[in-house]
């Protein structure tokens, strides 16, 4: 049999790009609205000022307003709500977005509810959880919506399907589970009480890995032809016992890539699938938060 299809994020993530930038400059055009996006940082964990970072540099290139707010990583909650309650208030700002995780004493789940449901273009406020649940329009959370778009782009439409998601955690699992089902598949959800995974992944057409265990979903688990969807980033010892010794690492996915390609019909690769669309759809929710605030759709 052939090896899959690569399904390649970059060439998406470029594509919900463009996309963006010529609504945001038709906003600024017809409209006199620049969509703007605040980021929330405390604390100098190294991986998360990569991230903000990130942000905000593609925030800018796609011509939206941006600013980044940095909180020392003793900062307390009052502090951080205070701030918040400010963006809430803010009319150049139409998203917020708060760099997880935050240092351990503050509490995550109220600094979450403080941020404006309109304005979570993280999707993780309980109100944008529930509005996805009911089917309502909902800011939904951003690497579901890459996984989404990267799978109408390689299957069209996904209408009937059987779905197989490993994994249900409020930022992944869940949420790209509520979207299959809005787009008609019949979803399963596993977990690490489910009995017997790889009989349950073999019935996937679409199989989303996001489980957080380097290369656990094997290629024998994997239907022929499945189309798989490998969200987890792991980084893990370079197999090279001299790369090994010299502390270097790589990133793998949740999918044993090599394995799968074999078996599978299209394939998201770890590097270059679906982190890549992580930011693309940050941005893309922050132009939709900014016109449903305006009422333009
Ligand atoms: P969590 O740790 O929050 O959730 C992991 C889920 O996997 C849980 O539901 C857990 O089940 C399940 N699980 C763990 N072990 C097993 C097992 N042996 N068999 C079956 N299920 C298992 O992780 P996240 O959802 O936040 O992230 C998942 C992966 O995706 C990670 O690698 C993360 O780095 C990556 N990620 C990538 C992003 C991107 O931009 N591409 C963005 C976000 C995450 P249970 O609930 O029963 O404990």
């Amino acid at each position: 049999m052939s090896q899959a299809q690569i399904i390649d994020g970059k060439l998406y993530a470029e594509r919900v790009r463009a996309g963006v930038a010529e609504e945001v400059a038709r906003l600024r055009q017809e409209h006199a609205l620049q969509p703007g996006l605040a980021v929330i940082v405390v604390g100098d964990d190294p991986a998360s000022q990569v991230y903000v970072k990130s942000k905000g540099e593609q925030s800018l290139a796609v011509g939206m307003h941006s600013v980044t707010h940095r909180l020392p990583g003793d900062a307390q909650l009052d502090e951080l709500l205070l701030l918040i309650a400010g963006l809430n208030e803010d009319a150049r700002v139409h998203g917020i977005l708060l760099q997880l995780p935050l240092p351990d004493h503050l509490d995550t789940r109220a600094a979450l509810a403080a941020i404006h449901p309109d304005k979570d273009v993280d999707g993780l406020h309980v109100v944008n959880a529930g509005r996805l649940a009911s089917g309502e329009p909902a800011l939904t959370p951003c690497t579901p919506l890459g996984c989404m778009i990267m799978l109408r782009e390689t299957l069209g439409d996904l209408s009937g399907k059987t779905a197989v998601v490993v994994g249900r955690s409020v930022l992944v699992g869940r949420p790209v589970a509520q979207l299959l089902l809005q787009a008609d598949c019949t979803v399963t959800i596993a977990h690490s009480r489910t009995r017997d995974l790889p009989a349950v992944c073999r019935q996937a057409d679409i199989l989303v890995a996001a489980v957080g265990r380097p290369q656990m979903i094997r290629g024998d688990w994997i239907k022929p032809g499945a189309t798989v969807i490998d969200v987890g980033i792991n980084r893990v010892p370079f197999d090279n016992p001299e790369k090994a010794a010299a502390g270097k690492t790589k990133l793998v996915g949740d999918v044993a890539f090599k394995e799968a390609r074999e078996v599978a019909g299209a394939i998201t690769p770890v590097p270059g699938g679906v982190g890549l669309m992580t930011v693309a759809c940050l941005l893309q929710n922050t132009v939709t938060a900014a016109k449903r605030q305006h009422g333009l759709g």
